[in-house]
């Protein structure tokens, strides 16, 4: 096919857009792929459209290759299926919910295991029908909090789903295993550089749960590695090493002191080491006690609930949330001191919140026999060797401390480093969350009913357009890899005279005849103007029809690399298409 930029819808952009936070976003505005049309809600040009189309067909030939069958739900959606699983309660504010005229509750589909689950219910019942795994690549609406970035994170946007259906957790794991290799796959076709993660489940309930992290200084999610390891992880999803459990009898009894006006850690552990208490203390040995209100779904009123950390850390609040999801967390206010007054600012510890029945759950650091230094639940007063087992007995330990850069890897070799990226896939071990829900099961050889377990797999692909933009690109613009860039050839007529011209359309010609997908380049405008946007569109095949032509060659240009050749004009053909199938 021959495009030709005299006619092709595109308008490019000198000025980067002022909403542009992120390098792809930028590009793809000013190189004329996407335009905004609301927050999160993007339109596709036609240059854009063929890189997500692209990116469509490497996921679909894919999903197709490893047995996956395609289907399609629309993606307005009936209340009750949502409210059987209870996520139409759950999923809060990020949901666009509407009512039909009748006054019925609909939603715009977010993900679909519900309408997956019901559907191979309604055709499938016996063990020989399975296993099974559908998938469909549909528009899918959230509300999200945080629109960002032009397509990055949309409110309306392209996923890839997928959702296998097993009779045992063997099956389920087969399935999961396959959509792994199958993500490997189709993120190597699109020349991506990623990190695979475990990752936490959130509100989907459930097991094993991998993420594809594309890397990008600009991601959102933070991961962190072992440097000695292939050990990744999500920030969220890092389990904190414990230390073995201590004896508690061998342990000084603990002991109250008056320590005025000391309530933060870097006070308190001055005072003590001043205290002349025969030992220095770090701010590792003392226990912060951070108070919390938790809302569970649905709930109209609060819990509180407390964090015990060692004092050199920090709650980090995406762990924090991720640890309770599905209910919402936010840290107490003046207001909720003040209706709660054995909650002593600065000065609260372990005793007062067990008398008053408030949730106490501990970093994993803070093991049975371990002392601590901490609030005495009066003004000024800390106590000194409160040992856990002992002295007070947490309901449970909680993933709520910061992970930071040097911590020793959960795998137990090397240490952690932190690096950023975007995700771009994610798979996991859904189980019987929702065959429960609505009571899918098939029936086995023995006529008892069997338990479907499922897995559900998901790809950003209108996402992933940015990501690989935002992988691969420079000051002058994009650059595509060939396996989804929007033609394979950008050719550029850099001449007025009638030679080049013909030249270069009969080149196009050839090329098009030849399978090769041209972007033909026959404005009238100057070739400065012509050369910037070959640039900025991002063809990884720049090819320039000039001066050169006199003497029988024209120029080939790497995109990537810059690198430029005068090759024959009568061998450019079998180059090019060579180029293009390497
Ligand atoms: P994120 O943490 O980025 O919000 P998620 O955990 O909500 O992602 P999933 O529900 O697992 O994502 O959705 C599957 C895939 O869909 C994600 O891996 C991501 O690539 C893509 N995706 C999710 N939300 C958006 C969005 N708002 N815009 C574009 N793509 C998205
Ligand atoms: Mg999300």
């Amino acid at each position: 096919m021959i495009t030709r930029m005299s006619s092709l819808f595109l308008r490019t952009l000198r000025e980067d857009p002022a909403d542009a936070e992120v390098p792809s976003h930028r590009l793809l505005v000013r190189a004329g792929y996407v335009r905004r049309v609301a927050p999160g809600g993007f339109s596709w040009l036609p240059l854009g459209l063929r890189v997500l189309r692209n990116v469509e067909r490497v996921v679909r030939e894919e999903m197709d290759a490893m047995g996956a069958q395609e289907i399609q739900f629309p993606a307005l959606l009936p209340r009750e299926p949502y409210e059987v699983t209870g996520r139409w309660t759950e999923y809060g504010p990020n949901i666009f919910r509407l009512k039909d005229r009748k006054g019925a509750d609909y939603l715009l589909g977010p993900t679909h295991e519900e309408l997956f689950a019901l559907t191979v219910k309604g055709e499938y019942s016996s063990y020989k029908d399975f296993p099974v795994t559908l998938y469909q690549v549909q528009t899918k609406y959230r509300d999200e909090a945080r629109p960002r970035a032009g397509i990055l994170r949309g409110r309306e946007f392209l996923m890839k789903d997928s959702y296998s259906f097993d009779l045992d957790d063997e099956g389920l794991a087969r399935s999961y295993a396959a959509h792994r290799d199958t993500y490997i796959r189709i993120f190597d076709r699109l020349g991506l550089k990623y990190v695979i993660v475990s990752a936490m489940s959130g509100a989907m309930g459930g097991s094993a749960s991998e993420e594809f992290l594309a890397e990008a200084e600009h991601g959102e999610d933070t991961f962190v590695r072992s440097t000695d390891s292939d050990y990744a992880a999500n920030v969220e999803a890092v389990i904190t090493p414990a230390p073995p459990a201590q004896s508690t009898s061998d342990k000084p009894d603990a002991q109250v002191h008056h320590t005025p006006g000391t309530p933060t850690i870097a006070g308190l552990v001055d005072f003590l080491n001043t205290a002349r208490l025969g030992r220095t203390f770090t701010a590792a040995d003392t226990l912060k006690n951070v108070l919390l209100k938790v809302r569970q779904p649905g709930a109209k009123d609060t819990t509180l609930l407390a964090v015990g950390l060692p004092g050199d850390r920090e709650v980090d609040l995406k762990r924090l949330e991720a640890a309770l999801e599905p209910a919402e967390v936010a840290l107490l206010e003046e207001a909720d001191f003040a209706a709660n007054s054995f909650l002593v600012k600065g000065y609260i510890g372990p005793g007062a919140l067990a008398a008053n029945g408030v949730r106490y759950l501990v970093d994993p650091r803070v093991v049975t026999g371990s002392a601590w230094v901490t609030g005495a639940d009066k003004a000024d007063h800390h106590v000194v060797d409160l040992v856990c087992g002992r002295d007070f007995t947490p309901d449970g330990t909680i993933e709520a401390a910061e992970v930071r850069e040097g911590d020793a890897s959960p795998d137990g070799n090397g240490t952690l480093v932190a690096a950023r990226g975007i995700e771009i896939g994610h798979i996991f071990q859904l189980g019987r969350k929702y065959a429960d829900a609505f009571g899918l099961d098939a029936l086995g050889p023995d006529s008892k009913p069997i338990r479907i377990t499922m897995g559900s797999y998901g790809v950003g692909v209108s996402r992933l357009v940015a990501v690989i933009a935002e992988q691969s690109n420079d000051a002058r613009g994009l650059i595509w890899p060939r396996a989804v860039a929007p033609a394979d050839v950008h050719l550029v007529i850099a001449g007025k005279d009638d030679t080049v011209r013909a030249g270069a359309e009969r080149l196009a010609a050839e090329l098009d005849a030849a399978g090769v997908q041209v972007i033909l380049d026959d404005r009238t405008v100057s070739p400065g103007v012509k050369f910037a946007d070959a640039e900025l569109v991002g063809v990884p095949t720049i090819v320039v029809v000039g001066r050169g032509l006199a003497n029988g060659v024209v120029e080939v240009k790497d995109r990537a690399s810059g690198e430029r050749a005068d090759v024959p004009v009568d061998e450019v053909v079998a180059h090019l298409v060579g180029l293009v199938n390497s």
